[in-house]
């Protein structure tokens, strides 16, 4: 994100003034050492500091960092390895006060996603600025400005402040266990998808859309390939590129003030099985696994729903009719989703279903038709390969090995749209009368692994 001021801000194209917090990125061999000089010239010797880790990310860079920051006053939390800290916001509140009992300067995160975005959180809260020292090439949040916390039972995206400065030494990560680096990659085959469904949104609803962010981030989809192909050839090449791609899609994030260039309805499933526990084997209990899997799911429905579209003519009466003579959304809900009630309110909060709407959508679609029919086949071919080369790696894409139950993938698979107030290609197909379609589309899935 090289165009942006000595401020952190860019005037964009788009219409949008962009802007970023964090002000430097340490991504380099030896990078552990050299921030804790800059921390040193920075806030010089004897500042107060409050750091964050578990015992994983303790032992992974935790210890060496506290070492090498040398003079600086620490007060330290490390969190239990096992089982792995869960982001609520209980426990940011827990840890509020402890920071508070410790009145520090600056907040330091030593981690991976989790730990990251509890300090991220924390810091918006505190009004304290936070330092990332990143132990896995496992997420691209640690450059956002949002964290994933799980609110009132259900896993989300809420704000946060940036960090400040950003750690990744070239050398920790590449030790990352082989989980972390497929997470990393997991989670940025959802740039293929968040770039579709954006355009497509673009196109149909008329959403604010920016060409530099979207492109930062499919950029960074297509740098983690390369990453993937040279995996285990070469890990240390392999680690740097993950981590760049990683960066590079979070500063995306970043600039935009949320993840709709990095998340759609992947996201929203992985989301869901992340707030309902649904994955019972640990190993692949990480976000960017999950986001994978979910990616591939819906490569397969996204695919079927665009081949329909080719021959597809669009009958806008027919469709309206249907439209009302259908029950409010409120009276159909289905009884499975009663314990994810106070998010589909949420997230339903406002959004209105008006005939005059929907007509302007199927307008719109008429008339771009052709151009969505050019992206998703672009993107989809795209997110084919990624998950062809993932496969080839031991990416864990069947349910059973992550012993996922098919009712946890078909209930939100179902219910996408209740879920998430963001268009996805799940909107497209309602508003077109496919839904049904869909749906068949995702049991298929299930009912061939
Ligand atoms: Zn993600
Ligand atoms: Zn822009």
């Amino acid at each position: 994100m090289s165009h942006f001021d000595e401020k952190g801000t860019l005037a964009c194209a788009c219409g949008q003034s962009h802007r970023l917090g964090t002000r430097t990125v340490l991504a380099s061999r030896g990078a552990l050492e050299e921030s804790a000089e800059l921390l040193v010239r920075t806030r010089g010797r004897g500042s107060r500091l409050w750091v964050l880790s578990d015992e994983n990310t303790e032992a992974a860079a935790g210890t060496l960092w506290k070492s090498a920051a040398g003079k600086t006053r620490i007060t330290e939390r490390v969190l239990p390895g096992l089982p792995k800290p869960h982001p609520t916001m209980a426990l940011v509140d827990l840890l509020a006060s402890e920071v508070k009992a410790a009145s520090p300067e600056l907040l330091v995160s030593v981690g991976g996603g989790v730990i990251s975005d509890l300090v991220k959180r924390l810091s918006l809260d505190m009004g304290l600025p936070n330092w990332c020292v990143a132990t896995a090439p496992s997420v691209d949040a640690y450059s956002s400005g949002t964290s994933a916390i799980n609110v009132n039972g259900f896993h989300g995206s809420v704000h946060a402040r940036a960090s400040e400065v950003i750690v990744c030494d070239l050398d920790v990560m590449e030790k990352a266990p082989g989980e972390m680096h497929l997470a990393g990659l997991g989670d940025l085959l959802a740039k293929f998808l968040a770039f579709l469904d954006w355009n497509l949104s673009r196109i149909v609803t008329g959403e604010s859309y920016c060409e530099l962010v979207s492109r930062v981030a499919l950029e960074s989809a297509r740098g983690a390939l390369s990453a993937a192909r040279h995996l285990g050839r070469d890990p240390g090449e392999s680690a740097r590129t993950l981590t760049d791609a990683a960066l590079s899609s979070g500063f995306a994030m970043q600039a935009l003030g949320g993840s709709r260039s990095a998340a759609t309805a992947e996201h929203t499933m992985a989301h869901f099985w992340e707030s309902a526990h649904s994955v019972r084997n640990g190993r692949w209990d990480l976000h960017g696994i999950l986001t994978g899997v979910a990616s591939r799911m819906m490569l397969h429905s996204y695919r079927a729903l665009y081949a329909r579209l080719g021959d597809f003519s669009l009958d806008e009466m027919a469709r309206l009719r249907r439209f009302d003579a259908e029950l409010p959304w409120r009276e159909s809900v289905e009884g499975g989703l009663a314990p994810f009630m106070s998010k589909v309110n949420e997230e339903m909060a406002g959004r209105t279903f008006d005939r005059g709407d929907l007509a302007c959508r199927l307008e719109a679609f008429r008339n771009g038709q052709a151009q969505i029919a050019e992206v998703a086949a672009g993107m989809l071919d795209e997110l084919a390969s990624a998950v062809e080369i993932l496969e080839g790696i031991g990416f864990p894409f069947s349910l059973r090995e992550l012993a996922l139950q098919p009712r946890d993938v078909l209930l939100p698979f179902r219910n996408m749209r209740l879920l998430r107030r963001r268009y996805s290609t799940f909107d497209l197909a309602y508003d077109l009368g496919l839904d049904e379609e869909l749906r068949m589309s995702g049991e298929g899935y299930i009912e061939d692994l």
